[in-house]
């Protein structure tokens, strides 16, 4: 018989382990990323196209490749980071395998440009189909470049595996987000098609979660901190009300590496217990400590999963951290937790003292957020439940707590600011008349000076923010209707909103499905007039598609928050009487960022009476307004 075994060519080998390594462009995004996080750099930049189908492109000032490195690193295992099997238990890197480039290399177009710290010229290198095309020195930047073109054009079967756009545009995200989190002190930016998707400034782990998430988050955010000497965990999860109905929000990180940990998961979601509704996820964001020769890191392709030698231990840590963390941080009494004892280091009981909030000091004390809860200008309104009081409280108790506790926090400023400026004029209610002075401006007169009131902006910032907390914990009470409407769809509209339903139920619409592309309804928000709900639900629709297609990045109940409040805005006149208007500065007030309207628009501005002097006669002194 002839002989019939042959050695694979190296393409051909590198190719099949390419599969492995590289299933999608989101896998070479985060294998290139890590790279330039392996290489020290302080700035990562990731351009894209299409979703990574055409280009996907990596600069960082890491610190860089000399020549002979830059030639060698595209072969399989080559690698600065590893020499014996032994290093793979003292990994400080993320990667180790050298087996990336040599993967990407053999399923794309590269080209890798470099320049070392110091050195005068730089060095290029283009490979394509794991061919070495060219090599030459050029001219180009301390750091690395690296650009990964048409991904798959010499593997039709994976090529044509590929989503769409939107969907590998996803996968790339979440693995940028993932990387971006791991390393808050890093500037990370992230461009697609020309258009921005992140710019994320150097900063701590909360800042860094608030530039990917929103500010929103700064505000939902419970610290987690323990210490042992097995393991350091440390990071946030979020407040039980905030918890999402899909998983998404859950980020654990072993030595600065992202993983995916069933067990550890469930750590977390025992330490939250009867504290979420059955059907919620909490959210975490988690770092955790090892001795590295305690994980082996080498047990899947992709390295996000690992196996620990202490793994129950680590489960009792973090489940003990972290429903201490939600324990210490709780003020609502139903949440009656158990306290469990720290393992090294037993916390005393400090939760148990109660509370005297009188004899501390808050200089961001403010009287419209404690207290009785405020009615709405809407007469008649059912919104002020107490348990939105009771919310409104626990925020209030908690900026308290963050304000003495997180001295990282975003939000507390040095001096004071002219937003806090305003939160103190605006102390004194009493003293304030309020005029609607035309174009939607409003003007509330004071001893001090003068604030002007963006109403129209004002408005939909309240009620976007009720509409959150609506979606998020509380329902709105809905009207039941005396005779239930029909609402029909376009078939795309109807798929629309069919998929909106249950967050629909919870802004107040109780809707059916009737069959033909037709919606009925049985019970309406109940600030909504009887026979508005037809109109309301197609400018809802639409405003909902348009933000879909503007900020698709952002998630569901922000942009249906975001269309449902411009929705009301849009058809309710504006508040003329000063009664409502000092209702609706009010209610502004108690928002968690009353200042900036959701288009960016300035909606709070005052003016004292140096500044209004000025205006009078602009050469009497040298202030500017
Ligand atoms: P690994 O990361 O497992 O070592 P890779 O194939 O990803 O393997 O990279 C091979 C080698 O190329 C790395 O060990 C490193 O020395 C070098 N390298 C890759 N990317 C960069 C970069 N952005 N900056 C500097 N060196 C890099
Ligand atoms: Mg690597």
């Amino acid at each position: 018989m002839a002989d019939i075994i042959r050695l694979l060519s190296d393409t051909v080998a590198n190719q099949i382990a390419a599969g492995e390594v590289i299933q999608r462009p989101a896998s070479a995004v985060k294998e290139l990323m890590e790279n330039a996080v392996d290489a020290g750099a302080r700035r990562i930049h990731l351009v894209l196209k299409d979703a990574g189908k055409t280009l996907i492109q990596i600069v960082d000032d890491g610190c860089g490749m000399s020549e002979t490195d830059a030639r060698l690193c595209f072969e399989r295992h080559a690698t600065s980071k590893l020499r014996a099997i032994d290093d793979l238990f003292a990994l400080r890197t993320m990667g180790f395998r050298g087996e990336a480039l040599a993967s990407v290399a053999s399923v794309a177009q590269v080209e890798l440009r470099t320049r070392p710290h110091g050195e005068e010229v730089g060095f290029r290198v283009l490979v394509e189909g794991g061919q070495h095309r060219a090599q030459d020195q050029i001219a180009t930047a301390e750091g690395t470049s690296i650009s990964v073109r048409n991904l798959f054009y010499n593997v039709p079967a994976r090529r044509n595996f590929l989503k769409s756009d939107p969907v590998e545009f996803r996968h790339v995200q979440e693995e940028f987000i993932r990387v971006a989190l791991a390393h808050p002190e890093i500037h990370f930016e992230f461009h697609h098609n020309d258009n921005q998707v992140f710019d994320l400034r150097p900063g701590n782990l909360r800042q860094r979660i608030a530039g990917v998430f929103g500010k929103l988050y700064n505000e939902r955010l419970v610290p987690v901190e323990e210490e042992t000497s097995i393991v350091r965990v440390e990071g946030y999860v979020g407040k039980p009300e905030f918890a999402k109905k899909s998983r998404g929000e859950q980020y654990f990180y072993v030595n600065g590496r992202f993983i995916k940990d069933p067990y550890l998961h469930h750590a977390v979601n025992a330490a939250f217990d009867s504290l979420l509704p059955g059907d919620a996820y909490p959210s975490y964001w988690l770092r955790l400590q090892v001795d590295p020769a305690s994980i082996d890191v080498n047990i899947h392709p992709t390295k996000t999963e690992i196996k620990f030698s202490y793994d129950k231990d680590i489960y009792a840590i973090l489940r003990s951290a972290v429903k201490r963390a939600i324990g210490r941080f709780s003020v609502a009494p139903s949440l009656d937790f158990e306290q469990e004892p720290s393992f090294e280091v037993p916390l005393a009981k400090l939760d148990q003292i109660p509370r005297q909030p009188e004899i501390r000091i808050n200089p961001n004390y403010n009287p419209f957020r404690t207290g009785e809860e405020p009615k709405r200008f809407e007469v008649g309104s059912v919104r002020s439940t107490p348990d939105r009081a009771e919310t409104r409280q626990w925020l209030h108790m908690h900026r308290e707590e963050t304000t003495i506790r997180q001295s990282e926090s975003l939000i507390i400023p040095s001096a004071e600011t002219s937003e806090q400026r305003l939160l103190r004029i605006f102390e004194d209610l009493d003293d304030f008349r309020f005029v609607h002075v035309g174009q939607g401006i409003a003007s509330a007169s004071h001893p001090e000076g003068l604030v002007l009131i963006h109403l129209a902006g004002a408005r939909e910032r309240v009620l976007y923010e009720d509409n959150l907390r609506y979606l998020s914990s509380k329902p709105a009470v809905s009207q039941q209707q005396l005779f239930p409407v029909q609402v029909q769809f376009n078939p795309n509209d109807y798929l629309v909103v069919c998929e909106l339903l249950p967050e629909l139920q919870k802004l107040g619409f109780d809707l059916a499905e009737f069959g033909g592309n037709t919606l009925v309804v049985q019970g309406r928000p109940a600030e909504l007039d009887a026979g508005d709900e037809s109109s309301v639900l197609h400018e809802l629709v639409e405003r909902f598609k348009q933000q879909t297609r503007d900020s698709a990045t952002l998630p569901v109940h922000e942009r249906l928050a975001r269309s449902f409040a411009r929705t009301r805005v849009q058809r309710q006149r504006s508040p003329f009487a000063s009664r409502e208007i000092r209702q609706l500065a009010i209610d502004l007030l108690h928002c968690e960022e009353p200042f900036a309207g959701l288009s960016g628009e300035v909606l709070l501005r005052s003016f004292d009476s140096n500044q209004l002097q000025n205006l009078i006669q602009p050469n009497r002194s040298t202030q500017h307004a």
